[in-house]
């Protein structure tokens, strides 16, 4: 299959649109978004007011209400004007995402509805097929709207801040994984990179993704839902791999009463630097140092815990 181009994915998604009004008023409606910057340390993000989002970040994603609905990524409950895209791995639909947070926003589902468990080894050929895209996973328990069926997402990785950082202070020649702690920066939150070659070694650290975990700040425990992870071919030509694991789903500012409360609940998009605000209070009276707090209560700021350090760094005496 030929890769795809930028031309390829605007006519599919213009295409989408012409059959489907509903999808097509949400993608008009990102004109007048409202947007702000945002720098917390090195890191510079943006806040993005977007209403349509409170059904993602406001969902309830406990097992009971999630085995109450049906589910909106089996083929049988989609709007029959879903179209789905030619895709390289045959498992998965490409659809195109009819709450977007950008103009390119894909959903990328398994066909068959098995849950969203671990991190998808299938997201490296889809970003080698799609070389303008980032593809990116929420954890079950990480900002996933659909826990019980397998998914992940794709944008423009120019649009996603954390790609560019990991490209500019991951060296190409050091291949396999490193802490963004080696960054020498100062970050709210830190996460693991990779730069993965075609060779045994690479393959290797490719798999070390698969059953990467977060640690649950409540219980201790480590747990494979609790991770963000981001697959991207850079202008290097070589797949990189961001692994973020996170310590809570939600900070603790969601859960204060209305007038303190913030309606943040980080996903991938929000962890990787566009942070999603359904309510304009929220999104007015958000400052860096909330954000910057958001991100310490849902990722780990300061070191990465030993034991992820370890999956990733075998051996590392760090
Ligand atoms: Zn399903």
């Amino acid at each position: 299959m030929q890769p795809l181009s930028i031309e390829h994915i605007n006519s599919l998604i213009e295409s989408q649109l012409m059959s489907w009004h509903e999808a097509k008023r949400n993608f008009d409606r990102l004109m007048e978004i409202e947007r702000k910057p945002l720098q917390l340390g090195d890191f510079h993000i943006a806040a993005q007011l977007n209403p349509a989002r409170i059904r993602s970040t406001g969902a309830a994603v406990d097992k009971a209400s999630v085995a109450a609905r049906s589910c909106f990524l089996c083929k049988e409950n989609r709007p029959a004007m879903q179209m789905s895209g030619e895709w390289p791995t045959p498992e998965w639909e490409l659809l195109v995402n009819p709450y977007p947070i950008l103009p390119v926003h894909f959903t990328i589902a398994a066909k068959k509805h098995i849950p969203q468990e671990r991190i998808p080894l299938e997201m490296a050929m889809m970003a080698e097929y799609a070389p303008p895209l980032v593809f990116f996973f929420n954890g079950a328990k990480a900002g996933a709207s659909a826990p019980d069926h397998l998914h992940c997402q794709a944008m423009l990785r120019s649009e996603l801040p954390i790609t560019a950082l990991a490209e500019r202070y991951h060296p190409v020649e050091r291949a396999g994984w490193m802490s963004s702690e080696e960054y020498g920066l100062h970050l709210p939150f830190n996460f693991m990179s990779a730069v993965i070659k075609g060779d045994m070694a690479g393959l290797e650290h490719l798999a070390l993704t698969e059953s990467a975990f977060g640690i649950d700040s409540e219980t201790g425990k480590k747990d494979n839902e609790l991770v963000n992870a981001f697959f991207w071919i850079s202008d290097s030509g070589y797949l990189r791999i961001v692994v973020v694991p996170r310590r809570a789903h939600r900070p603790s500012l969601y859960f204060l009463p209305e007038g303190e409360r913030f309606v943040i609940s980080p996903g991938a998009v929000d962890i990787a630097g566009l942070l999603i605000v359904p309510r304009k209070e929220d999104f007015d009276r958000l400052t860096p140092e909330t954000a910057a707090r958001i991100y310490s209560e849902t990722a780990f700021s300061g070191s990465l815990p030993k034991e992820i350090i370890n999956h990733f760094l075998p051996g590392s005496h760090s």
